[in-house]
C-alpha cells in the first residue's frame, strides 16, 4: 500500500466506495477529473 499511508488504512474501504460513486462510476468514469489517475492501470491514456 505505497499510495496510502498506514494511518489512513482504516478508512480505505469507505473512500473507495465514495470514489466509485463520485468519480469512477461503472458506466462513465470521470478519468479526466480523477485524483488517482496517475497510478491507475485502467486510465484511457495508458
Ligand atoms: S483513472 Fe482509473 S480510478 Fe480514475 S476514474 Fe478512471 S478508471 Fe477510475
Amino acid at each position: 500500500m505505497r499510495l496510502l499511508p498506514q494511518a489512513d488504512w482504516q478508512n480505505r474501504s469507505i473512500w473507495l466506495i465514495i470514489h466509485g460513486r463520485a468519480i469512477c462510476t461503472a458506466r462513465q468514469p470521470r478519468c479526466l477529473d480523477c485524483p488517482i489517475a496517475a497510478p491507475c492501470p485502467s486510465h484511457p491514456g495508458r
